[in-house]
């Protein structure tokens, strides 16, 4: 089975580390980890390290750095996910799946029907998730959060390259499935922005905003998916399709 994963940053290059009391409580109360146990230590901006537990108390827990294992499990094109947050613990069902499937970054969408505006509280959840899943899948790159935006906010960042695909997805008036919309494309694009909508779903105005700006629209098929599912569907397209 694999080493345990810590969180630890930065990571020294060798010597002995104190872990944080959160990670310390993971390592000694809920994996009972004792002295001698090989663990490997990440700091979320790609590096990574193997080491052995030197000393374990309740709430503190020292390693012992081995070696370097620096690896990189992104996405070669970064994918940016641009969701009107789903309400309490679809959240967290949101940010661990795309943790998982290396979505390099989410972007909370401000809209007219969203309900959830994430608190300064919320996001901080929300970023300890993202550890948690980096630990469990092994991403030694944590997925970043950014500020909530507007959908002017984002279409203006997104004066972007050509090399960029820009899509949104919308239930309705959409010929487009994300195939047709990914399938000439794969060899010319670097990266790639998809936007999920809120519960009540994007108002004409705001698709008309999207299209003004260039973004295309795509449908997921026949059904009405949740905000979660529908960002998870269009994540693990890309990370199938993007180059190993
Ligand atoms: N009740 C809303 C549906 C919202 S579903 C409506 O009638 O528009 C939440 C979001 O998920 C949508 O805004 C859209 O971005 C995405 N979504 C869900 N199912 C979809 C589908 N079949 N095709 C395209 N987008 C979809």
């Amino acid at each position: 089975m694999a080493a345990p994963r810590f969180f630890h940053s930065p990571l020294p290059l060798v010597g002995d580390v104190t872990l944080c009391e959160a990670e310390a409580r993971h390592a000694s109360n809920v994996l009972r980890l004792s002295v001698g146990a090989q663990v490997v230590l990440f700091d979320g901006l790609g590096g990574e390290a193997s080491g052995t537990i030197a000393t374990v108390h309740k709430r503190s827990v020292t390693v012992q750095l081995t070696a370097r294992t620096d690896s990189d499990r992104e996405l070669v094109q970064p994918l940016e996910l641009v969701v009107a947050l789903p309400k309490g613990d679809r959240q967290k069902t949101l940010v661990d799946g795309l943790v998982q499937l290396g979505v390099t970054r989410l972007t909370p969408l401000v809209c007219q029907r969203g309900v959830a505006q994430p608190s300064a509280a919320a996001l901080e959840r929300l970023e300890r998730s993202v550890v948690e899943s980096s630990k469990q899948c092994g991403r030694n790159r944590l997925m970043c959060i950014s500020p909530p935006q507007t959908i002017a906010q984002v279409t203006q960042a997104s004066a972007e390259p050509l090399s960029t695909l820009s899509l949104f997805a919308h239930p309705y008036g959409a010929a487009t499935s994300i195939s047709e919309a990914t399938t000439d494309l794969r060899s010319q694009i670097t990266a790639a922005r998809m936007a999920v909508g809120p519960e009540g779903g994007f108002s004409d105005a705001e698709t008309s905003q999207w299209l003004e700006a260039g973004w295309q629209c795509i449908e997921l098929g026949r059904r009405i998916l949740r905000i979660e599912i529908a960002a998870l569907q269009m994540a693990a397209w890309w990370a199938c399709l993007a180059k190993k």
